[in-house]
């Protein structure tokens, strides 16, 4: 498939779309599916949808397509909630492998989301857990024989610095704890293979890199081989063994599904799984490889133009995700200056002026012209305005 494809998105006229890393474009496809879904399914089919439609097999059939992305086999990958929610219910099941262990360790490059929920699983536990915060150069040697489960995010939100998913599962298996990995920067941006890596969990959200709209499902992985004997926090009745059974007490389901909870949500299901068939036919080696041509390029204009800027982003395209951070005393406004002028990228607390590169609709081009008006944003003050520094709710 060659790339970029952009005409299979809708993306506004004179937009360039920094910023696929933290929402992904509409892909051309979707709203007819979604509208057809609405009316015919919904409208038609009623409550026989669940039957006629599959929308109860729906989560394992997407969680297959999401399972192609990163290298997961059929039926290791349930789709649902949050990824926030994915995070505790992976991380509750990691910790109780590990009984006789009390740290769960993760690095300060981590979403606050991710450790926030596993400060509430510790305090909802209430059996002397702590969370231990290393910086993320320190991971490898943090791996105590106390480390019941390590929690890391592969790429940092903020740096795109890009931890190795292989080594890293690899020290922390032979320390005896089990591996948790987060791959909400990840998937659709680099190659991942989680059944090579051997991790025993994995989790992720599909709004980012993978287009599926805001508010769409999260996906777990469970190690196969793991399926069968966690025991899964949030025990729904879509996790039951036999949920139309309707039993009093709580059998979790012998597969995947045990990770399932509630009604999955349809509507953005549908969306989500229509905007995967964009992948098919896609290999992620060529996806990394445009990716990191077009970052290279980014980073050598700006450094160039921009001086002001200093890269806070690792150097080494192999240390790095698809995203490329630069630090900026006032980048709040430089950011809202740029988007003024069609340039979509975000900012991260304190300094952070964040750009994501997606091959699926970036190309050289569109890195050029960011560039162009990033330069003028920055020669001309152009940020420096009352305007652009009242901050949004979302920045
Ligand atoms: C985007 C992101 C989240 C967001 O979690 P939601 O529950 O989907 O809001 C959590 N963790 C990481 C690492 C993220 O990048």
């Amino acid at each position: 498939m060659p790339l970029p494809m952009k005409d299979k998105f809708t993306l506004p006229d004179g937009i360039i779309y920094l910023d696929g890393n933290s929402l992904g474009p509409l892909p051309k496809s979707v709203a007819p599916r979604l509208a057809g879904m609405v009316a015919d399914e919904w409208g038609q089919h009623l409550i026989q949808g669940w039957n006629l439609d599959d929308w109860m097999g729906q989560p394992t059939r997407v969680g297959a397509q999401v399972g192609r992305l990163i290298g997961a086999p059929d039926g290791s990958v349930a789709m649902g909630d949050t990824l926030s929610l994915k995070v505790y219910q992976a991380l509750s099941a990691a910790v109780q492998m590990r009984p006789e262990r009390k740290v769960i360790l993760s690095d300060s490059g981590n979403f606050p989301s991710d450790l926030y929920m596993a400060q509430g699983l510790i305090d909802q536990l209430e059996q002397g857990h702590e969370l231990r915060i290393v910086s993320p150069e320190q991971v490898m040697d943090a791996l105590t024989d106390d480390v019941a489960v390590v929690l890391i995010t592969q790429v940092d939100y903020r740096t795109g610095r890009l931890h190795d998913m292989a080594a890293l599962t690899a020290k922390a298996q032979s320390a005896g704890a089990v591996m948790l990995w987060d791959l909400a920067h990840s998937v659709g941006a680099v190659p991942v293979d989680l059944a090579a890596s051997g991790c025993e969990f994995a989790v992720g959200c599909t709004y980012k890199y993978l287009n599926g709209g805001p508010g769409a499902p999260a996906f777990i992985y469970v190690r196969p081989d793991l399926i069968d004997g966690i025991r899964p926090a949030m025990a729904g009745w879509l996790g039951h063994a036999a949920p139309f059974a309707f039993e009093q007490t709580y059998r979790p389901a012998r597969d995947i599904e045990r990770m399932r909870v509630g009604t999955p949500p349809v509507m953005q299901m549908t969306a989500l799984e229509e905007a995967l068939r964009l992948w098919d036919g896609i290999d992620m080696a060529d996806i990394r490889a445009a990716s990191i041509a077009l970052s290279e390029l980014f980073i050598a204009q700006v450094e160039a133009r921009c001086p002001e800027l200093r890269l806070a982003s690792p150097r080494d395209p192999d240390r790095r995700g698809s995203q490329v951070s630069f630090h900026f005393a006032n980048g709040y406004a430089a950011i809202q200056a740029l988007i003024s002028k069609g340039v979509i990228g975000d900012f991260r607390a304190p300094d952070i002026m964040r750009f994501g590169f997606t091959p699926l609709y970036i190309d050289e081009a569109d890195v050029r012209r960011a560039v162009d008006h990033l330069q003028d944003v920055l020669d001309n003050r152009l940020w420096d305005q009352p305007a652009f520094k009242t901050r949004s709710r979302v920045t």
